[in-house]
């Protein structure tokens, strides 16, 4: 009898991953392709050519939960098609036992439903079902065990993401993440370094840490985030470190002394506010008031004044006032984030939130977010002009998808920058003279190219 690995090299079988939500779900995706990789899968380039399917889901929205039973509905002609198609249905929503069951329980074709614990189990649940004709639920319960050594297929380089913590403790009453993530853990540093090391050897200069609050980061050794930012400073060869996302009530003196002081730490720190009242961001469980969130940022500016600061704002959270959302207006006026990603209230079953009394007529919801976004472009519009003129230094990602004679690439704070360049300066780290700065791009001209550090 073949092994797992003979049987799908024999059959030359092909994989393919639609994955939804934030950019966690994007790396876990890069570790089901390697899984899947290691026991002999290629990438397909569509879903429709692939003998095994993933989609890696998001709840975080419930009207995503939606959309997805909608898409894996929409597989079953495609089953029907070739019965030896293997469909598996993972991330945050089937997480949680209710959709997960209800999923399993609606679409007798999907072969495969696992939560995001279980998730270095699919080689033997990939077997079960190629070699047994199995169907499997696997959907085990908060699990504090870090799983290392799990294969990643990352895109090529220069930007790598890597996770340096798990869960989340907060219980920000809008959000389902601890209930799906399950608690903080981090990873030990020791094995966050050698990762690194591994991809600054692989060609990778660029690095994004990643975890739900990066701040409360925590090592078994004692390393705490100041101090592992300082030691992949000091014991990797990457030449950039982001990180996100970052709780304003854990971003410390220490942090902002460490990004202040190390060429290698971007300048630029996401800051979720989320709301501009101190009445919203009680009920949000934000656990800081607005006087707090102003003074971090006046105490980030002090420190390093080029920083680049972006957030995330929600409007028409319940019981949310005019007057509480022109705290909101005023916070931004204020703090004239570099960019804001805006976001509706939306209820979410399972959360705190879902049950608070004073919920937002939709018209008004609408209306505010109008609003809101109106005086965050004027914002934008305004403070990106500061850079015409100036001379960035931009690690070149990639071709430009609007003009095949350009590359783009990102400065240390995050901006985009265009400009007219050839494929080889991929990965270099090139001096640009910005000329034009419009809405969230630069365009610019090459200076000489530049290394970093
Ligand atoms: S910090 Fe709050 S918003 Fe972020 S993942 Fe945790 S609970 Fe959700």
């Amino acid at each position: 009898m073949l092994s797992l690995k003979e049987y799908i090299d024999a059959n030359h079988l092909k994989y393919y991953i639609k994955t939804y939500g934030c950019q966690m779900n994007d790396h876990e995706s890069e570790k089901i392709g390697g899984l899947l990789e290691s026991i002999g899968y290629r990438p397909s380039g569509t879903l429709d050519d692939a003998d095994m399917i993933v989609f890696n889901t998001c709840c975080v929205r419930e009207n995503a939960e939606q959309k997805t039973f909608g898409n894996v509905g929409a597989l079953k002609k495609l089953k029907e098609e070739n019965h030896d198609k293997i469909i598996a249905v993972c991330g945050c929503m089937t997480q949680q036992d209710e959709s997960a069951k209800r999923l399993f329980d609606m679409f007798p074709f999907v072969n495969i439903v696992m939560g995001t614990h279980n998730l270095h189990l699919l080689p033997q649940m990939v077997g079960q079902c190629l070699l047994e004709g199995k169907r499997v639920f696997a959907v085990a319960q908060d699990n504090q065990e870090i799983q290392e050594g799990i294969p990643i297929i990352r895109e090529t380089p220069p930007l790598a993401s890597v996770n340096i913590m798990y869960g989340c403790n907060n219980f920000c009453s809008y959000c389902i993440v601890p209930y799906v993530r399950g608690r903080e853990r981090s990873r030990e540093a020791a094995n966050i370094l050698d990762e690194i090391n591994g991809l600054a050897g692989n060609g990778y200069r660029e690095v994004m840490l990643l975890g739900q609050n990066v701040n409360s980061y925590h090592g078994v050794d004692g390393t705490d985030f100041p101090s592992l930012l300082s030691r992949i400073c000091s014991d990797t060869d990457i030449s950039r470190i982001r990180f996100m996302t970052s709780h304003p009530k854990d971003l410390s003196d220490r942090l902002i002394k460490v990004i202040a002081a190390n060429r290698k730490v971007c300048k630029h720190v996401h800051l979720p506010v989320q709301a501009g009242s101190d009445t919203v961001l009680q009920n949000m469980n934000r656990g800081y008031t607005r006087e707090q969130y102003l003074n971090l940022v006046g105490a980030i500016r002090d420190a390093v004044p080029d920083i680049v600061l972006t957030t995330d704002i929600i409007v028409g959270f319940p019981g949310e006032s005019e007057a509480d959302f022109m705290e909101t207006m005023s916070l931004l006026e204020a703090v004239r984030f570099d960019s804001a990603f805006t976001f509706v209230y939306s209820r979410r079953r399972g959360t705190k939130a879902a049950s608070m009394p004073g919920e937002i007529d939709d018209a008004v919801k609408r209306d505010r977010i109008v609003r809101l976004i109106d005086l965050q472009n004027g914002i934008v519009e305004e403070t990106i002009k500061k850079y015409e003129g100036t001379v960035q230094q931009v690690l070149v990602e990639g071709m430009s998808t609007r003009d095949r004679n350009h590359v783009c690439g990102r400065t240390d704070g995050g901006k985009m920058v265009n400009f007219s360049g050839v494929q080889s300066l991929i990965g270099d780290f090139c001096n640009v003279k910005i000329i034009q700065a419009k809405r969230t791009t630069l365009f610019g001209e090459l200076g000489e190219a530049g290394e970093k550090n």
